[in-house]
């Protein structure tokens, strides 16, 4: 019999959140839950508190939580309310917790996911920015607390379960990982247009629903630069040996080239479930509630290379990935945060789409900083950097 997993989901109310709770759900004899937690989503977390029954419930934000502590109470639910950032590193790192899926969105979920590592907690990891933020310090925290890091995107639970079982043997055996990308909403836009495009048409991403700032990041194609960072830190890869290729259909996930050529992929339908299913259950394969991939309706697998001049016009942010991989250390965090300024700027109609670079690019130029080495100085520049970035914002508008 397989020992029951005790589960904190960090971001339990999102997309990947609530997918993760499905997936729970059709195996309750596998899981326990320990914590669920939000930002400030009282309604939703109270429903997930009523159904899913965890032992404690957090609320980054004080207020949501001191709402939700009267809401349980009132329902007579037996779940611990906590509130603020501390209390998402402790569920995190509580010792009944065997597993900590980090499905925070951005670079808040990084402390509770470094508290997960050091700790030595299976870490699940949907949340590609506190790796790209945390960069060789989130790694080191894996390995001194010698857990499992997971990944739960798409792209790198693929190449993960395209690559040999033994890490030791990848540098020697792989050339080079190939990581499809959608395109997005605006794949075959016109360039010049992109300067009128409204949240609304950056968030209708054409196969996959999900929370509002990846979409936006999937429409820019920054969600791949960030990947391409991701997949660099996973798989202990070189920027050379990372390359990008426009899959529209999204049904090959993501390759991995052997040094004979032989490439070997993931494929499936366009649901977060299946990569989730297999975080939680590896290295066992559980049922994950997607449906299977119908061969006879597939009419057709496309590709396009990135470095199309028109995919360069349309998605400049894609080669900041392969330019902050090989800048100071640090330069990775320093994007991410203009990122995620630029973008919720954007989806609040301070800026235009197309700003969104101009934001990323300015805030890179400008930044100084000194290689980060400990959280505390991750958590310093992500700082300095949004300052950065909220200035290059207020230039645009001078
Ligand atoms: P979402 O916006 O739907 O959900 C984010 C969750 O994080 C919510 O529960 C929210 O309450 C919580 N949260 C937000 N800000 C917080 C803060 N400051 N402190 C604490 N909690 C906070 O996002 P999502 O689409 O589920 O994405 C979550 C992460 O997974 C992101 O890093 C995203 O890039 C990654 N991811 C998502 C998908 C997808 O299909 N949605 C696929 C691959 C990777
Ligand atoms: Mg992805």
């Amino acid at each position: 019999m397989t020992p029951i997993q005790c589960i904190t989901i960090l971001g339990s109310t999102g997309s990947i959140g609530t997918s993760t709770l499905d997936v729970m759900s059709r195996h309750p004899e596998r899981f326990r839950l320990h914590a669920l937690t939000a930002s400030s989503q009282v309604e939703l977390m109270l429903a997930q508190c009523a159904r899913f029954m965890p032992e404690v419930a957090v609320m980054a934000q004080e207020t949501a939580g001191r709402l939700l502590a009267e809401r349980v109470r009132a329902e007579g639910l037996s779940v611990q309310v906590r509130w603020g950032v501390a209390a998402l590193d402790e569920v995190a790192c509580a010792p009944d917790v065997d597993a900590v899926m980090a499905a925070i969105v951005g670079a808040a979920g990084l402390s509770p996911c470094i508290a997960a590592a050091r700790a030595g907690k299976r870490l699940l990891l949907a949340n590609k920015e506190a790796l790209v933020v945390g960069g060789d310090v989130f790694m080191s925290a894996v390995r001194e607390g010698g857990g499992t890091l997971l990944p739960i995107d798409s792209e790198h639970s693929a190449i993960f379960q395209s690559l040999p079982d033994d890490p030791t043997s990848w540098q020697r055996r792989v050339q080079k990982i190939i990581l499809t990308a959608s395109g997005g909403p605006f794949r075959t836009r016109d360039p010049m247009t992109l300067k009128q495009v409204t949240p609304e048409q950056a968030c209708l991403h054409p196969n996959w629903v999900m929370g509002r700032k990846i979409s936006v990041d999937s429409a820019t194609m920054m969600n791949k630069a960030l990947e391409v960072i991701e997949a660099h830190y996973l798989f202990g890869m070189s920027p050379d040996q990372l390359d990008v290729v426009i899959h529209p259909q999204s049904v090959i996930h993501s390759m991995v080239q052997y040094r004979d050529h032989s490439v070997v992929a993931q494929l499936g339908t366009p649901d977060m479930r299946v990569p989730i299913a297999y975080g939680l259950s590896w290295p066992e394969r559980i049922e994950s509630g997607a449906a299977a991939l119908d061969f006879q309706a597939l009419s057709a697998m496309t590709f396009e290379a990135m470095d199309d001049p028109g995919h360069l016009r349309r998605f400049p942010g894609i080669q900041l990935a392969w330019e902050t991989l090989r800048g100071t250390p640090g330069s990775c965090a320093v994007l991410n945060a203009a990122n995620e300024v630029a973008v919720d700027a954007f989806l609040n109609r301070r800026i235009r789409f197309d700003q969104i670079h101009d934001v990323n690019r300015s805030t890179l130029d400008r930044t100084c900083f000194a290689e980060p080495v400990s959280l505390d100085g991750l958590l310093a520049l992500d700082a300095n950097s949004r300052a950065e970035a909220r200035q290059s914002i207020l230039r645009l508008h001078g």
